[in-house]
């Protein structure tokens, strides 16, 4: 841009300027998102890669502003991440994901374990144990039902994430490594973090296509299986995907080949079934 001169720099500037003034706006109406209720949670199906049996659910948020319209959580979890708005985000995504699981269990299907996205920001700040007890005390869900999906980035801060790993696991709670293979992780802390799931990163699972890239993924297949990690794959779109993933002894996935995720609605009818039924 600097070779362009002056109207080059000036068009660089306004573009960042552009850049900076949406930002902004996203910092201030995600105040009021929660209190006017402009979030909301869909859900995302995770299946047995050969039966197709529904085994979890993902909870992903979606805000929905009166003026701004549908704005992505690649958007403004950075953002919220930034100003620290996604401590207060992160724990009503929680109580509602909480609430949400009770409710189909309460109303008689068969239960599921439902996983939310904690930022790392959330997981490390000094009320989150506290929160998610008070959460699994006002809902009474089972901490079995819940598992919390968090990024590698946990592994900077190894000491304190690896006592509160260990609390929630103390707690019933289950982990999984979100993104798995995108971040920091260096493998002999893998040995040792007390989770239960590695995620392999939709990114891998694109890559697929091209045979070149496939030894990564059975890599990581394979070493969560010699840890003793269960592992999920995400972002499945293909049918070859899918059958590779299975010729990788991978059992577990998620993606637009089987389900986008849907409203709680939705997802009750399509997926969930009565226990009794
Ligand atoms: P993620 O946790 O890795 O979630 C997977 C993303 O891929 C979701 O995007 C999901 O809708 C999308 N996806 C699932 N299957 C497919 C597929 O087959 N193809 C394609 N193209 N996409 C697929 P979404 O909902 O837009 O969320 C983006 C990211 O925002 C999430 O990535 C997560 O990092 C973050 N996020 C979403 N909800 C929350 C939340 O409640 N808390 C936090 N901290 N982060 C969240
Ligand atoms: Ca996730
Ligand atoms: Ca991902
Ligand atoms: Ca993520």
């Amino acid at each position: 841009a600097k070779e362009n001169g002056k109207n080059g720099f000036r068009f660089y500037n306004c573009e960042l300027d552009q850049s900076l003034a949406r930002k902004l706006a996203i910092e201030n109406e995600l105040r009021r998102a929660i209190s006017e209720n402009q979030l909301s949670l869909v859900y995302q199906p995770k299946v047995h890669l050969i039966t197709g049996e529904v085994t979890g659910v993902e909870a992903l948020l979606r805000w929905n502003h009166p003026d701004l319209g549908w704005i992505s959580p690649a958007e403004f979890i950075p953002v919220a991440e930034e100003t620290g708005q996604i401590v207060s985000i992160g724990e009503w995504v929680l109580r509602e994901a909480c609430i949400q699981n009770k409710k189909w269990q309460v109303a008689g299907f068969s239960p599921l374990k439902l996983s939310v996205n904690v930022s790392v920001l959330q997981f490390q700040h000094e009320n989150f144990l506290l929160v998610v007890q008070s959460i699994l005390m006002e809902t009474k869900l089972e901490p079995s039902l819940i598992e919390l999906e968090i990024t590698e980035s946990i592994m900077q801060n190894i000491e304190q994430s690896l006592k509160i790993l260990q609390s929630l696991k103390n707690l019933g709670i289950q982990t999984s490594i979100d993104d798995f293979g995108t971040g920091y992780s260096s493998l002999n802390i893998l040995q040792k973090l007390p989770v239960d799931t590695i995620k392999i990163d939709k990114s891998f699972i694109d890559e697929m296509e091209y045979a070149d890239e496939r030894p990564m993924v059975k890599t990581i297949i394979d070493l969560g299986q010699h840890l003793n990690l269960m592992v999920v794959a995400e972002g499945i779109e293909t049918e070859s995907q899918r059958q590779l993933l299975v010729d990788y002894n991978c059992k577990i996935g998620q993606g637009y080949l089987f389900s986008r995720p849907v409203h709680p609605a939705k997802f009750e009818k399509l997926y969930l079934t009565k226990k009794w039924a």
